[in-house]
C-alpha cells in the first residue's frame, strides 16, 4: 500500500521539477541562442534566423509563463523538433562546427521529460545525427562526436536516475514516522480523502481503526523512556506485519494509532481490530508485563467528513478504555 507515497513521489513532486527545469532551460537558451539569432540575420542566413529565433521565442514564452506561476504553455516535444530542425540546417550551413550545439540535447531531453519519453526521445536524437556525423565529418572525429554524445547522454539519464530515486525517497521518508516508520499523520488526510472519494463512488467501503496502547505511561515509569520507544517499534512491526497490504498504519502521536482498511466493511474490520489486539496480547515485548491496546472501529458512513470519520472511531476506542481496556469497539 505504499502506492499513495509512491503516487507523490513520481508524479506531484517530479512534475513540479521538471516544469521549472523546462522553464529554467527556456530562459537559458533564450539568452544565450539570441546573440548567434541575430548574428544569423546579420550573416545572411535568414531561416537559421528564423528557427533560432523561434528556439528564443519558445523559450521566453515558457519562462514568462512560470513567472506568471502558469504551466509551461509549450512543451518539450515541440522544442526538441525545432531543435532538430534548426541543427540539420547547422550542419549544412556550417558543418562540422554543428556538432558542438549537440551536446546540449540530451541533457536537455533528460532533465525536462518523463523517464520513459526521455528514452526515446534520446535515441531518436542519436538516431538522426549519427549519419549527419558520417556525412560532415572525417570518419575519426565522427566516432569521437557519437561517442562523446553517447557518453552526455549516458551521464544524463544516469543524473536524472539519481535524482529521481533520492526524491522518491525523500518524498517517501516526509510521509513516515521517525521513530517507528508508520505513516505519520500528515498524510493520513491525503489518504482519507482518496479512501472517502472511493467510497462515495460506490468503490467499496473503507473503516478506520483506532488505536491505543494501554496505561503505557505505566510502561515508561516503570522500564524508562526508551524501553517505551522499543515497545512502539516492536508494536508498528508487529501491526504492519499483520495488516500487509490490506491496511495502512499511521502514527496520531504518542502511543496512538490509526489503521486505514481500504475496501473493507466493518463486520471485516472488527475482525481485523480482534486480531491486532491478540497479537499485541500474546507478543512478547517486555520481561514481565503484558503489552495490551484498545481499539476503536468505525466505517465509512457516506457524506461523512474526515474529522467526522476519525471521531467516530476515537469514540469507539474510549469506550474500550472505559470498558476495562484489551478490547474492540465498534458503533452500532
Ligand atoms: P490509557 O490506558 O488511558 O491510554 O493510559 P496511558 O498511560 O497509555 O495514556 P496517557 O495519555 O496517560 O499517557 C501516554 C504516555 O505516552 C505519556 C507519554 O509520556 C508517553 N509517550 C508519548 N510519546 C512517547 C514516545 O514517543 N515515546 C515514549 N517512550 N513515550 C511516549
Ligand atoms: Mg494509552
Ligand atoms: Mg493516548
Amino acid at each position: 500500500m505504499s502506492s499513495f507515497a509512491d503516487e507523490v513521489a513520481n508524479t506531484e513532486l517530479f512534475d513540479q521539477t521538471r516544469d521549472r527545469t523546462l522553464t529554467t532551460l527556456g530562459a537559458t537558451l533564450a539568452v544565450v541562442l539570441l546573440p548567434f539569432s541575430i548574428n544569423s540575420y546579420l550573416q545572411g542566413r535568414p531561416l537559421m534566423g528564423v528557427l533560432t529565433s523561434a528556439l528564443v521565442i519558445c523559450g521566453a514564452v515558457n519562462w514568462l509563463a512560470m513567472r506568471r506561476h502558469r504551466k509551461p504553455p509549450i512543451p518539450l516535444t515541440i522544442w526538441l523538433g525545432l531543435s532538430i530542425i534548426t541543427l540539420l540546417r547547422a550542419f549544412v550551413v556550417i558543418g562540422p562546427l554543428a556538432t558542438y550545439w549537440c551536446y546540449p540535447v540530451p541533457v536537455m531531453i533528460h532533465f525536462a521529460t518523463a523517464r520513459s519519453s526521455a528514452q526515446w526521445m534520446s535515441r531518436l536524437f542519436m538516431v538522426i545525427v549519427t549519419p549527419l556525423a558520417f556525412l560532415y565529418l572525417p570518419t575519426p572525429e565522427a566516432f569521437r562526436f557519437i561517442i562523446t554524445l553517447a557518453l552526455v547522454d549516458h551521464f544524463g539519464r544516469l543524473l536524472i536516475r539519481l535524482i529521481g530515486d533520492l526524491q522518491g525517497r525523500l518524498a517517501e521518508l516526509s510521509l513516515r514516522d521517525s521513530l517507528t516508520g508508520a505513516y505519520n499523520r500528515r498524510h493520513l488526510s491525503s489518504c482519507l480523502s482518496k479512501s472517502m472519494a472511493a467510497a462515495n463512488r460506490g468503490e467499496g467501503a473503507a473503516s478506520l481503526v483506532a488505536l491505543d496502547i494501554d496505561h503505557f505511561k505505566g510502561i515508561n515509569d516503570s522500564y524508562g523512556h526508551d524501553a517505551g520507544d522499543r515497545v512502539l517499534e516492536q508494536l508498528v512491526a508487529l501491526l504492519q506485519e499483520r495488516l500487509g497490504t490490506d491496511g495502512m498504519l499511521f502514527r496520531m502521536g504518542g502511543e496512538e494509532f490509526v489503521v486505514l482498511l481500504g475496501d473493507t466493511p466493518v463486520d471485516q474490520a472488527i475482525t481485523v481490530a480482534e486480531d491486532l489486539r491478540a497479537l499485541v496480547e500474546a507478543a512478547p515485548m517486555l520481561p514481565e508485563q503484558r503489552v495490551t491496546v484498545s481499539l476503536g472501529v468505525a466505517g465509512y458512513a457516506e457524506g461523512q467528513s474526515a474529522e467526522e470519520w476519525l471521531k467516530a472511531a476515537d469514540d469507539q476506542l474510549y469506550r474500550s478504555k472505559a470498558d476495562g481496556r484489551n478490547r474492540v469497539s465498534m458503533a452500532v
